[in-house]
């Protein structure tokens, strides 16, 4: 039986012991264990069942201790530590030696995050090490946002989840690596792309196929339900072809009715799009427990997070 629980001396515990605790943050949940110990970096892979070719984020709870662990800090990467941490961006930054290469699959670089979240923050101020922490999910399906997410895919595989309630920023962090001190985006995610735009000026963005070298691990398929999903641009005329079957539909803004549709979830009925993003993994789990034969997203609009939530919804309607 997987414990659900606030208690962060149980979490120390199990943590010190080269065991692995799901922790809140406010991203989404992670499946956590102390970077110096292969053992327990072993264990997130194995039960997550997640390629070694893709790196783990280091978390930890201050810019100071970022600098043990990282050797150049270029003046933009500066800059997004001091706008955003604690917060939901991630640097990819060239690694001390500190860093083992289990963490980073084998590179010269490392990602690193100071989460938001006040029980992730006193949980990690009472270690003695830093946090890897992968969603915990495993690996290519929905990312979990509350304790009985983590607690459906691993119920007694797993010794404990900490509560921090449900998770507010609701997908993964936005990941930005460095080219000659010029910042790059790695991944799309919690903080928009113009809001970093507003810090540091232009991003470099490339177009995904070109991106995969530098961010392994970023595979078209992931985030994905079992049910078969689709991303259309207009629910009304894509559902038409399919009168006899039971759908479930993920809008932006409003119900839509069709005697087909089952079931609706509406991410925003305000069309805020942090509400929307916050919403969406909720939004999937709970559609894909109803036996559907489908799931029909709503594509959102390609402005701030918009994007990242376009992103997901992409790599969860790729075929296996
Ligand atoms: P997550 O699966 O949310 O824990 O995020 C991990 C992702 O961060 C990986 O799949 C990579 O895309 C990216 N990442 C982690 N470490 C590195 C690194 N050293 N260089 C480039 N990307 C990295
Ligand atoms: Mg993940």
């Amino acid at each position: 039986m997987t414990i659900i629980s606030k208690n962060i001396d149980q979490a120390v515990e199990i943590l010190n012991g080269e065991n692995l605790v799901a922790i809140p943050t406010e991203t989404v949940y992670g499946l956590a264990g102390n970077i110096f110990s292969e053992v327990a970096i072993q264990k997130i892979y194995k039960l997550k069942q997640r390629p070694l070719f893709n790196p783990l984020i280091v978390h930890t709870y201050s810019i100071d201790k970022v600098k043990e662990y990282v050797d150049d800090f270029p003046e933009k990467a500066r800059l997004l530590a001091a706008h955003f941490w604690p917060g939901s961006l991630t640097m990819v930054l060239k690694k001390k030696s500190i860093i083992p290469d289990w963490i980073t699959s084998g590179k010269d670089t490392v990602a690193v995050r100071i989460p938001d979240h006040p029980i992730v923050s006193g949980l990690l101020k009472a270690l003695d090490f830093p946090l890897a922490a992968p969603s915990a999910n495993p690996f290519g399906c929905i990312s979990p946002t509350s304790p009985k997410h983590v607690k459906d895919y691993f119920d007694g595989s797993l010794k404990m989840v900490l509560d921090g309630g449900i998770c507010k920023n609701g997908i993964e962090s936005t990941i930005i690596g460095f080219e000659n001190g010029e910042p790059v985006l790695y991944r799309l995610g919690s903080i928009s792309i113009e809001e970093i735009e507003d810090v540091v000026g232009e991003v470099i963005v490339r177009n995904k196929k070109e991106v995969a070298p530098d961010a392994p691990g970023m595979l078209a398929r992931h985030y994905a339900p079992n049910t078969r999903t689709f991303l259309v641009e207009n629910i009304q005329d894509f559902i038409h072809q399919f009168e006899n079957k039971r759908i479930g539909v993920l809008s932006f803004k409003k119900e839509i009715k069709a005697p087909q549709i089952v079931h609706t979830e509406v991410l925003s009925s305000s069309g805020d799009l942090k509400e929307a993003a916050s919403s969406l993994y909720a939004a999937l789990h709970s559609l894909d427990k109803l036996n559907l034969d489908m799931i029909v997203a709503e594509q959102m609009p390609l402005i701030g997070l918009g994007l990242s939530i376009n992103d997901r919804l992409e790599r969860a309607t790729k075929q296996k």
